[in-house]
């Protein structure tokens, strides 16, 4: 079995892994990223919805062949039909096809140098001397590689992170989604639309994002049978229903939303974990790709000084940990905090918050210092404003009490 060497390997050709690929690679090391599919992006399963401002702290400009349509706010229903819009007369968000996205930005980081190897399966990991072993299975056979360091971006599965001694999402952060694509969708071209309701979506909710040209995806997240409840919200949703009257599925796709907060350790012996296989998402939504993709980016950094620092590199790595959470860790902490408490609410709860956040004017504040991504900043500003406290203290006589 033929051994190949490289500075740097990476597991998963998602954007968390292409995203920490491209640094160490345009500083002149040799990086090499595992993609087990045959195809980049595929199979798909995003709603693929990015906000402007995320993309813009990444350095992203995704192309028009990219672009599927741009929104400017959302609209969010409670289970009896209460709403809230929040939106600024901006562009807010783009949609983009994520398989033609993790193309792009795969380009990207071949235009960069990287290699990355389809078909290419990373079966086994394990620390050999100084530096990381792996054997991965191809469409001809095995290979046997040898790594300086090593990254783990394999997402929400968790099985290259126990091989390599990182704590890995437990199974309780972990929502079954369901999407479907569909024509002929009667809704406004440029919001998308939430419903929170407990019984379609207990927990989370369901989404309906405008394509453009009367196309939509809808779905939705749940601990269970997600598929069957988004097929029943199609048919009973009083809101949801309504626009799809017309509508024909085109094709429908699964996945796995990650709501929890990251996991506790990201560095060791010369390994990295990033991306939805660290659990770093917007807890609030299970969006991870810009987040997800901020973290990958330093990851790239701090590889590449760990790399130029060697045999000193260890210490410069161990860096990322602390720099990434400081960058990150209050925005993803205060979701967490906002999901836990939206999710123990019964219908009762979230309509009455969802009814006072209108009454109350609670709006203002989110559209004056709203982010779809950093969204700690209005959590907080939210938090220090007496309304919220008596919203919040309403909706909580309505908790749930088996959560
Ligand atoms: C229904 C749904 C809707 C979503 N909508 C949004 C959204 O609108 N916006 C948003 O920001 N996020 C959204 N997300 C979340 C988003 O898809 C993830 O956060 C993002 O894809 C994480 O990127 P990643 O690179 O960490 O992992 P992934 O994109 O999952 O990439 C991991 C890659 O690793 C490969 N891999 C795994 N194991 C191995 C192995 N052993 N060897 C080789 N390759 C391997 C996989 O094939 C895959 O290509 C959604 C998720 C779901 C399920």
């Amino acid at each position: 079995m033929p051994i190949l060497k490289h500075d740097v390997a990476i597991i998963g050709a998602g954007p968390a892994g292409i995203l920490a690929s491209i640094e160490p690679a345009r500083s002149g090391f040799d990086v090499q990223v595992f993609e087990e599919h045959e195809s980049i992006g595929k199979p798909d399963h995003c709603a693929g919805l990015l906000s402007t401002s995320g993309l813009r702290t990444l350095g992203l400009q995704p192309p028009k062949e990219v672009i599927q349509n741009q929104v400017i706010g959302a609209k969010i229903f409670s289970p009896s039909g209460k709403s809230i819009l929040i939106e600024r007369g901006q562009r807010e968000a783009l949609v983009v096809n994520r398989v033609a996205f993790d193309r792009w930005l795969a380009q990207k980081a071949m235009n960069n140098g990287v290699k990355i190897q389809t078909s290419s399966k990373i079966m086994s990991v394990r620390k050999y001397g100084d530096d990381w072993m792996a054997y991965s299975k191809e469409k001809n056979g095995e290979n046997q590689i040898l790594a300086r360091k090593i990254v783990n971006a394999e997402g929400v599965r968790g099985q290259i992170s126990r091989m390599i001694g990182f704590p890995y999402v437990p199974r309780k952060n972990k929502m079954l989604a369901y999407q479907f694509e569909m024509k002929n969708v009667d809704t406004h071209e440029d919001l998308v639309e939430m419903y929170y309701d407990n019984r379609i979506a207990p927990g989370f909710f369901a989404w309906l994002i405008p394509l453009g040209e009367g196309k939509a995806r809808v779905g939705l997240a749940a601990r269970d049978y997600s598929k069957t409840r988004l097929k029943a919200a199609i048919k009973h949703h009083p809101i949801l229903g309504k626009h799809l009257h017309r509508a024909q599925i085109e094709r429908g796709f699964g996945g796995v939303v990650l709501v929890g907060l990251p996991i506790r350790r990201t560095v060791r012996d010369d390994a990295l974990v990033v991306g939805d296989a660290a659990g770093v998402v917007k807890a609030t939504t299970g969006g991870g790709v810009i987040f997800g993709g901020i973290m990958s980016k330093l990851a790239g950094t701090y590889l590449k000084y760990s790399l130029d620092s060697a045999p000193d590199g260890q210490k410069k790595l161990e860096k990322f940990e602390h720099v990434w959470r400081s960058f990150l860790m209050k925005d993803l902490y205060a979701m967490y905090v906002a999901q836990k408490f939206i999710g123990s609410l019964t219908n009762k709860g979230l309509d009455s918050l969802i009814g006072d956040a209108a009454e109350l004017g609670l709006i203002g504040t989110v559209k004056q210092e709203g982010d779809m991504d950093r969204q700690g900043r209005v959590i907080t500003k939210l938090l220090g404003n007496p309304k919220t406290i008596l919203a919040g203290l309403k909706a909580i006589r309505y908790i749930k009490l088996n959560v």
